[in-house]
């Protein structure tokens, strides 16, 4: 199968990271993963700068970022005004948030879910305004910290009140790693009945180790769209025990062993996930990026070998 991967490193990644990391750092990662054949990108966040510090450049990355043919770049846009912003600095496609469970969704946003797809409808008129598609992310689909199992039934609402606005593109997000292969069949089945007109993009989080699981379970239903993030980076804020993303040379790795086809060069890929793990200046929890491919050789003479008989 033909597999479109969005990358949500530099947005879902590097929005907790407490120290700022220079912007040119942030254009320079994002430039590497689309060299390596990735041509979609969540970039940045167009959230209050006093909210997010580390975004407070959503602006300058946009517009900094070479964009090659046939890229999409997506931002967060939290609100109208971010909506605004982000158009103005040439972003291709906005993201709008909401949370399968009402407490994180107050945690997270501070308001009702109700609320929430108001906020959303509002964002959606100011890009369809300007031809720009939305995205609806919907986080804490698979289980919430707070709430524990979240009814699929509340999944499916949210579902259907973002196709009632018109965004039919729509990601099921894993905040935390509650996901299973058994609840991702339950749930996107759900949604799948409901509204068979939703296009699927899957959010899984490595956080109990079964990040590429879930993305099997995604393949077994043919969900055809995923996101992850370079070298595993990430995490939410307000979401406790939030670990990093799948990550994406691991979930290339997989694919292309599984004979499925991304577009993406795997090697030039962990050189961007080695760039990042330069920038912030500690081991990422990639596993390709330091084991190699599959089919690495090793110099048998080099390899240490034991000496007792
Ligand atoms: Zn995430």
């Amino acid at each position: 199968m033909q597999i479109k991967i969005t990358e949500v490193g530099p947005r879902d990644g590097l929005q907790i990271e407490k120290s700022f990391i220079p912007t040119a750092r942030k254009v320079q990662l994002i430039d590497a993963l689309f060299h390596a054949g990735i041509r979609s990108v969540e970039a940045t966040s167009f959230v209050s700068p006093t909210a997010v510090p580390q975004m407070a450049d959503a602006a300058d990355v946009v517009q900094q970022i070479s964009r090659p043919e046939g890229s999409v770049v997506s931002v967060l846009a939290p609100n109208v005004r971010g909506a605004h912003d982000a158009i103005r600095a040439g972003a291709d496609e906005l993201v709008a948030f909401v949370s399968a469970s009402a407490t994180h969704n107050r945690k997270n946003l501070n308001r009702s879910i109700a609320d929430s797809l108001i906020n959303i409808e509002a964002v959606a008129d100011v890009a369809f305004q300007h031809r720009i598609p939305v995205r609806g992310a919907i986080s804490t689909v698979f289980g919430c910290p707070f709430e524990g199992d979240v009814d699929a039934s509340s999944v499916v609402g949210i579902v259907q009140a973002l196709s009632r606005i018109g965004i039919r593109h729509v990601t099921l997000a894993d905040t935390t790693g509650m996901a299973t292969p058994a609840v991702v069949r339950a749930v996107c089945a759900s949604v799948r009945n409901a509204v068979p007109e939703a296009r699927l993009s899957l959010h899984f989080h490595n956080t109990r180790g079964l990040g590429l699981v879930n993305v099997a379970a995604g393949l077994e239903l043919e969900i055809k769209e995923y996101e992850s993030s370079v070298g595993g980076v990430g995490g939410c804020p307000f979401a406790p025990g939030a670990t990093g993303n799948v990550c994406t040379e691991d979930l290339v790795h997989y694919l292309h062993e599984e004979g499925h086809d991304t577009g993406i060069d795997l090697d030039s890929l962990v050189r961007a996930a080695w760039l990042l793990e330069e920038t912030l200046g500690r081991p990422l929890p990639g596993q390709v990026m330091r084991a190699g491919k599959r089919l690495r050789r090793y110099d048998a003479e080099a390899a240490p070998a034991a000496t007792a008989r």
